[in-house]
């Protein structure tokens, strides 16, 4: 590599930013992370955090932080008019084999607060942010970029580094001077927001959300008594929408409370206040080169499903286990593609329902306001009554569903899977014995390295003994980038890589029989490899394949 400032460059210190640099750092790669802000945001914008995303924090090592500041939502109530209401409770929907999580709520935690938190742990693994530097110019050298940086004083600099990331949100300098076209359109109506105290017989803690005629307001619990975030939509005026940043006043929020709340409901006070228009807009293109987009700087769509810095805390963890191995050398530039390959479809997709959503719950078409005021009441509470639609769509807002079934790294052998998750999907959780003691399996699977998992099978085959000997060779195999346990419900050796299933609970969750089966874990708890039976031969072949610059250690592999 040619000499660099620095191997890694991210722009922009939000939600994904933050993410992204502390996943570098944990996974041992030199970063730096500049904002143009001189100081950190104090204001809560996006609220919930999806249990997918506390999931990641576990990984991160923030998740006793963010537990400690914000508050669970264990319920979504979608309320009418006529008393026609539905409630999804969380912890019974998140508990099928493909949503099952530690984390069995929403939960609400301002932004600042996330940031914050980020902000320390990127301090404690050494990175500080470096505040008042605006990105204002890319350049590609041979090998490098050279990303030009102005200072709150005026002065310019020159940072070279090997990949620059554009962490740097909606307006991202970084997407256009990399000449990514940002494609989707604007909302015609505003929208109202406060984080405010509310007065009402409605129980705290919850997600609320009140379609009506007029159309739309929603109330998210906040921490703290009574406080909700109100938001909704305002119908432009004839002359177009208002000013984009001037304040709504006190008196506009319970007009729309009066109007849309099928209860009486009174607004204090506001605490934080703010209106703006909505975009839909997605980067054909994640990647160019040496550059890469990630969070709003690469999706932005309607708030409806809380799912906008989720994704982006998404693209990041996807991201940086990649770059990591790309920038040590364990593996090749191609896998830097899957970014594009993964991600893009995801931010796609949230693009279109997110839109679909919004279209009906704001939509001040005949269609959408008689869909509201009369379809919808009927439609909504027969459909949710439905318990694999309840599961899907919670597991699905949760993004605990989020998969890659068309990547490039996926790859399976064997077949007769059934009910088992396939390549591209999420890792699934399940209760297993660690040593002895209860934990989860994700417990297994955090940290920097890929994990195998040998499924010894129900079969009663008492084949453990052989399938930890594959596990030492393994992890003998590739000491620092690989690991592999031995998911047993048998549990008739003493053995390290021996993990006990003994309820066969973990097999059920990956929808296993009496035959062995492995699966290959990414860093980013994604599924890359499967197959059945298991084969030392093959499953140290796909190893090799994954990770071509390590050299494998083991003395009688294939590949020594
Ligand atoms: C009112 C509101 C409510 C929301 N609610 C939710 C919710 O409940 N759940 C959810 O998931 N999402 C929600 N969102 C969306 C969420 O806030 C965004 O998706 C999220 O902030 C995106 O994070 P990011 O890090 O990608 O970008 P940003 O948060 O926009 O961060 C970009 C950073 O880059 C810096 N920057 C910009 N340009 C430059 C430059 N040229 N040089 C250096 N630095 C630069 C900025 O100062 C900023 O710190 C909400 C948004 C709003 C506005």
């Amino acid at each position: 590599m040619v000499n660099v400032d620095t191997p890694v460059l991210v722009v922009g210190a939000g939600p994904s930013g933050l993410t992204l640099a502390n996943e570098l750092a944990r996974h041992g790669v030199t970063v730096r992370i500049i904002d143009r802000a001189p100081a950190p945001a104090t204001t809560s914008r996006a609220l919930v955090v999806q249990p997918r995303s506390l999931e990641i924090f576990e990984d991160m090592e923030v998740i006793d932080d963010v537990l400690a500041v914000g508050g669970k939502a264990p319920g979504i109530n979608v309320m009418f008019a006529n008393d026609k209401s539905v409630r999804l409770e969380l912890d019974d929907l998140l508990n099928d084999p493909a949503n099952y999580t530690t984390y069995q709520s929403l939960f609400t935690l301002s932004q600042d607060d996330t940031e914050r938190i980020l902000t320390k742990k990127l301090e404690e693994r050494g990175v500080r942010v470096e505040r008042g530097l605006t990105m204002t110019d890319l350049a590609a050298g041979e090998g490098h970029m050279i990303v030009s940086v102005r200072a709150a004083d005026g002065t310019t600099r020159a940072i070279r580094c090997a990949w620059v990331i554009g962490c740097d949100g909606a307006h991202s300098a970084v997407r256009e001077a990399a000449g990514i076209p940002f494609e989707g359109t604007t909302y015609p109506d505003e929208f109202i927001m406060a984080d405010a105290e509310l007065d009402w017989d409605l129980p705290d803690g919850d997600i609320y959300a009140f379609p009506s005629r007029a159309g739309f307001i929603a109330a998210f619990a906040m921490p703290g008594e009574h406080r909700f975030r109100i938001f909704g939509n305002v119908k432009a005026g004839p002359e177009g929408p208002g000013p984009e940043y001037s304040e709504p006043t006190h008196e506009e929020f319970q007009a729309m409370v009066d109007e849309r709340m099928p209860l009486p409901a009174t607004v204090v006070r506001e605490h934080w206040v703010s209106r703006y228009r909505l975009h839909r807009r997605v980067a054909p293109r994640y990647r160019e080169g040496r550059v890469f987009l990630v969070g709003d700087a690469a999706h932005v769509h309607s708030p409806a499903g809380a799912q906008g810095m989720n994704t982006g805390i998404q693209d990041a963890y996807n991201l940086a286990w990649k770059l990591a191995l790309v920038a040590n050398g364990i593996a090749g530039e191609p896998l830097l593609d899957s970014y594009q390959a993964e991600r893009h479809p995801v931010g796609k997709r949230l693009l279109t329902t997110t839109d679909r959503l919004f279209a009906v719950i704001s939509g001040q078409s005949a269609t959408a306001t008689f869909l509201r005021a009369h379809l919808a009441p009927q439609i909504v509470s027969r459909v949710l009554a439905r318990h694999s639609i309840r599961t899907w769509l919670v597991g699905t807002l949760a993004q605990l569903r989020v998969a890659y079934p068309a990547s490039p790294l996926n790859h399976e052998d064997g077949s007769g899977w059934k009910a088992a998750p396939a390549p591209g999907d999420r890792a699934r959780q399940a209760d297993v014995l660690i040593d002895g003691e209860p934990g989860r399996l994700h417990d297994l699977l955090h940290g920097t390295r890929h994990t195998v998992l040998l499924f010894a099978g129900t079969g009663g085959a008492r084949q453990e003994a052989e399938l930890c000997r594959v596990a030492d060779r393994i992890r003998h195999a590739y000491p620092d980038l690989v690991t592999a346990y031995v998911i047993s419900t048998e549990r008739l050796t003493d053995h390290p890589a021996l993990v006990g299933d003994p309820d066969r609970s973990a097999h059920d969750r990956y929808g296993l029989g009496r035959a062995a089966a492995a699966f290959v874990i990414r860093p980013d708890l994604h599924i890359c490899y499967r197959g059945t039976p298991i084969d030392t031969g093959t499953l140290l072949a796909e190893l090799a394949r994954r990770l071509p610059g390590a050299a494998p250690k083991a003395v009688d592999s294939p590949f020594a």
